[in-house]
């Protein structure tokens, strides 16, 4: 497979990442966390284009986040959003075990609203993570867009829906996706693709 020649290869997760895992299966959340690739590709992002405030959108274990965080300078922060109490709580703690609790910020509710709070204070982002509800995802970038920073990037997993999205007959998820996908690709304020790496991953820059 070739996804397991690029992690063999190129990823060598640290153990901490396992031990993510392993938390994640101990208390019954669900095992979506992004692909390994994902995460050495959203790390290479993050090293590449030095932002100050990084937003991620859905935590649930942290493993996105750890990948997120320790790609970072010394200013770097990042924050992420998510619904749910128990989950933001792991995801603390697994990132204080990765010995990045300084550049984390947790907070918990519906994404669209706190998006709302950062757009009131004029709180401000150089780099999104889109990766919560799917319904949303189209509100997210929009979202996203109104509290990036010029030349922002945006990122969002899961838009290739396990290849459904291909499909003709597609199943109702992959629709949104799919729609989400269009979206995207005739945004007036995004140049972007589709890198096919783990469930695929939008790579976007605010114009
Ligand atoms: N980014 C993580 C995986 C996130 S899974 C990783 O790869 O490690 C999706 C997460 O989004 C779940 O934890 C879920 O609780 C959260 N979520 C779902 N709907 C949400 C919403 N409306 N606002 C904030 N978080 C939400
Ligand atoms: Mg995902």
């Amino acid at each position: 497979m070739i996804s397991q020649y690029i992690q063999k290869l190129f990823v060598g997760e640290k153990p901490i990442f396992q031990d993510v895992k392993l938390s994640i299966k101990e208390n019954k959340m669900p095992e979506i966390s992004v692909s390994p690739e994902t995460g050495k590709l959203l790390y290479l992002l993050v090293k590449m284009t030095k932002p100050k405030h990084v937003l991620e959108i859905g935590a649930l274990g942290g493993y996105s986040g750890i990948w997120l965080a320790s790609a970072l300078d010394e200013q770097g922060t990042l924050t992420s959003l998510e619904i749910n109490e128990k989950f933001a709580e792991i995801a603390y703690q697994n990132l204080e075990k990765a010995g990045l609790k300084k550049k984390v910020n947790y907070k918990i509710g519906p994404a669209l609203d706190l998006l709302q709070e950062f757009k009131q204070n004029g709180k401000r982002f150089d780099f999104f993570f889109i990766d919560a509800d799917k319904e949303n995802y189209q509100n997210y970038v929009d979202a996203c867009i109104e509290v990036a920073n010029d030349g922002a990037v945006i990122t969002a997993d899961n838009v290739l829906w396990k290849g459904e999205v291909v499909d003709t007959n597609r199943s109702e998820k992959a629709k949104i996706i799919h729609e989400f996908n269009q979206y995207c690709a005739h945004h007036p304020k995004l140049e972007s693709l589709i890198v096919p790496i783990g469930d695929g991953l939008t790579v976007a820059v605010v114009k």
